[in-house]
C-alpha cells in the first residue's frame, strides 16, 4: 500500500456539519447489557465541543435493540424479526432519554428522530425528513437518529446503522461522517488472524481491491461489518461527505481523531453542496417551468431564495420535491431547482404575497417556492 501524505489527511477542524454514528457495542456493555455511561460521557464531551465551535452535529446512535433486550432480560443469542422490533420499542425510550439527559447537561436539547428506509429513498419523505433536521439544527439541537425499528420489516430496512448514517449525512448536506466502531479502521488484511495487517490510514476511491479488503467481520450486537461501512463510504463521499472510521473504544473519540489516532479516512473528491446542486442541476429530469420576473432574478443572483411573488407563470405536472426549470420573462433559462409545492399550490399563489399566501394555503405552509439550498442559477 503506498504511503500517503500527512498532507491529505483532513482535519476535523475543517468541517462545519458532523455526523456521528455510534455502534450498539459502544454504548450497551454486552456482558451487563447496560449503558457504558463513563464513555458515553466522555463522546459527549467531545459533541459539546464541536457544538460549541458554531458546528452542527448530528448522532446516529444505535443501542435500541441491545437495551431493549437488557431492559427485558431476553436470553443471548439471535432475535427474530418480531422480537427485536419489540425490542427495540422498549429500547429506544432508554436511548433516547440518556442522549437527551447527557447532552442537556452541556446545555445542549438534543430531538429524537426515527426514520425507516422509505424516508431516505422516496422524494417527498426524504424532504420532510430532510427539513426537520434542518430545523432542528438551526434551533441548535442535535438530532438524535436511529432507524424507526419496531416499524421497518426486513424489506423495508436497512437492518444496519452505518448506511442509514451515511444517507442522513447526504440528506443533511453533512461534509463528515464519522463511523465510531469496534475497530479502528479498515485494513488490508483481516486484523484477527493476521498479525501483520496494516491499517489504512486514507481511502481515495473504493476500488474492488478496497472492498475485497472489507471481509465480513462483526461483532456480536452490531450488525455493520465492515462491508456495511464500506457501502457506507460509497454513499457518503458520492455525495460530497468524507467519512472516517474510528475507534469507539477509546474515551474522547473525536477528540483523538482530531489529534491524530490511527483511523480510515475516506476522501469524497466534491463537496456536499457543490454535489448537491449537480444532482439538482444535471441528473433530475424537470417537471415543469416557473417563469419569474426580472426583480425575482436578481434576488436569485444574490443568493436568495425565489419567493412566489416573484412568479409570472407554471407550466407542468409536477409534485413537491421535484425539479423545474427556471425562467426569465424572456424565455431564457435563468436556473433550475427543487419545487416546494405541488403544481396545483404553486398555481395558487404565484404572484402572491406572504401575507396572501398564509390565507391561500394555511399556516403550516412553506414561504419560499423554491429554498436556496435546493435552487441552482444559471
Ligand atoms: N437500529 C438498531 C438499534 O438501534 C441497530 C442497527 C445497527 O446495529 O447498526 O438497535
Amino acid at each position: 500500500m503506498a504511503k500517503v501524505p500527512a498532507s491529505k489527511v483532513p482535519a476535523l477542524a475543517d468541517f462545519r456539519r458532523i455526523v456521528v454514528k455510534v455502534g450498539s457495542s459502544l454504548l450497551v456493555d454486552s456482558g451487563a447489557g447496560g449503558l457504558r455511561e463513563a464513555w458515553l460521557t466522555s463522546l459527549v464531551e467531545d459533541i459539546a465541543r464541536l457544538h460549541g465551535e458554531k458546528r452542527d452535529v448530528l448522532v446516529v446512535s444505535s443501542g435500541a435493540i441491545a437495551l431493549g433486550r437488557a431492559v427485558l432480560r431476553l436470553p443471548k443469542g439471535p432475535l427474530r424479526l418480531e422480537d427485536s422490533q419489540a425490542a427495540a420499542a422498549v429500547g429506544q425510550i432508554a436511548l433516547a432519554r440518556t442522549w437527551a439527559e447527557v447532552l442537556s447537561r452541556h446545555g445542549i436539547t438534543a430531538g429524537q428522530v426515527l426514520v425507516t428506509l422509505g424516508d431516505t429513498e422516496e422524494r417527498r419523505r426524504y424532504l420532510n425528513a430532510r427539513s426537520t433536521i434542518a430545523k432542528l439544527l438551526e434551533w441548535r439541537a442535535v438530532p438524535v437518529i436511529n432507524e424507526n425499528d419496531t416499524v421497518a420489516t426486513n424489506e423495508i430496512r436497512y437492518g444496519d446503522n452505518d448506511r442509514l448514517a451515511a444517507r442522513v449525512a447526504t440528506m443533511a448536506s453533512a461534509d463528515l461522517l464519522v463511523l465510531l466502531s469496534d475497530i479502528d479502521g479498515l485494513y488490508d488484511a483481516p486484523p484477527g488472524t493476521h498479525a501483520d495487517a496494516k491499517l489504512i490510514p486514507i481511502v481515495e476511491r473504493i476500488t474492488p481491491e478496497i472492498e475485497a479488503m472489507a471481509g465480513a467481520a462483526g461483532s456480536e450486537l452490531s450488525r455493520g461489518g465492515m462491508q456495511t461501512k464500506i457501502e457506507a463510504g460509497k454513499i457518503a463521499t458520492a455525495s460530497g461527505t468524507h467519512m472516517v472510521i474510528a475507534s469507539g473504544h477509546i474515551a474522547h473519540p473525536l477528540r483523538a481523531i482530531a489529534d491524530g489516532a490511527a483511523c480510515t479516512w475516506f476522501l469524497t473528491p466534491a463537496n456536499p453542496v457543490t454535489a448537491r446542486k449537480r444532482w439538482i442541476a444535471g441528473s433530475l429530469e424537470p417537471r415543469g417551468v416557473l417563469t419569474i420576473d426580472t426583480g425575482a432574478i436578481a434576488a436569485l443572483k444574490r443568493g436568495s431564495s425565489l419567493l412566489p411573488a416573484g412568479v409570472i407563470r407554471v407550466e407542468g405536472q409536477f409534485t413537491r420535491g421535484d425539479a423545474v426549470i427556471i425562467r426569465g420573462p424572456d424565455g431564457a433559462e435563468a436556473g433550475r431547482g427543487l419545487v416546494a409545492f405541488d403544481v396545483e399550490d404553486a398555481e395558487k399563489i404565484k404572484g402572491k404575497s406572504s401575507s396572501d399566501i398564509l390565507l391561500i394555503l394555511g399556516a403550516d405552509s412553506r414561504s419560499a417556492m423554491i429554498h436556496r439550498d435546493d435552487l441552482v442559477v444559471r
